[in-house]
């Protein structure tokens, strides 16, 4: 993880640039709480043993027309299982367990706080296809603050799980709503997403932005600038 975090008054003279990219904020229908507050399994939930999982994996090697029963495939049902267990970690993770300790301790700070160039990798849910990229989140806090590695933390266990880039913006927006009832948050994702880019219409390098604005990032355009402005900032 590559976070950076700014300083995040701009220096005077120094008026924002305008942010040329163009950012589709995201208006997913209300979050249920209980969607991100908790583990997505239960310790308890019935699953496929991970003896059905390989088997699924060796049919799938079938049906492209591979043999299973070659050498170099003996253990990639095993080794693909295991990947699952790496890449979808975050179903048994508790989003709002990460946020729970805070700190009082904010010495009269009041601006936001903003955590830029948080790295993940995400898979997609149409196609199970890696989509990765970089979280931008802020929030400005009442009276508690979480330890900023906590937000990437937070992001982790969102990516680690099928998602949308939409869905996954609006909830890191809504779990830390939730949890630390900050005056507002503000989140930027922008990722590549590999069942566009080496799959479908096969084009490299294209970039989809999703945003998501609550309390004064939602109300005060300005505050949305200024957001904007950081991190896709002319110092970039
Ligand atoms: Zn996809």
């Amino acid at each position: 993880m590559d976070a950076a975090i700014k300083s995040i008054r701009p220096a005077k003279n120094n008026e924002p640039k305008k942010v040329e990219t163009r950012v589709v904020e995201t208006r997913p229908a209300e979050l249920d709480p209980a969607e991100f507050l908790a583990a997505a399994v239960r310790a308890d939930q019935p699953r496929p043993s991970r003896a059905e999982a390989e088997a699924a994996v060796l049919t799938l090697l079938s049906y492209i027309g591979e043999d299973p029963d070659r050498e170099g495939l003996l253990d990639t049902p095993r080794r693909v299982v295991e990947a699952f267990d790496e890449l979808y970690q975050g179903y048994h993770q508790c989003p709002a367990q990460v946020l729970d300790r805070t700190f009082g301790e904010t010495a009269g700070y009041d601006d936001f706080v903003l955590v830029r160039d948080i790295e993940f990798t995400s898979q997609c849910e149409h196609h199970m296809m890696p989509f990765y990229g970089k979280a931008h989140i802020a929030y400005t806090p009442v009276e508690r603050v979480v330890g900023l590695s906590k937000l990437a933390r937070l992001t982790d266990i969102f990516a680690r799980r099928l998602q949308t880039q939409e869905h996954l913006t609006a909830q890191i927006a809504a779990a830390i709503d939730e949890v630390l009832k900050p005056r507002g948050v503000a989140v930027l994702i922008e990722a590549e997403h590999t069942c566009m880019s080496v799959r479908g219409v096969a084009k490299h390098g294209a970039s989809t932005f999703t945003s998501r604005f609550t309390g004064m990032f939602r109300d005060n355009p300005a505050e949305q600038q200024r957001f904007l402005s950081l991190v896709r900032g002319p110092n970039r």
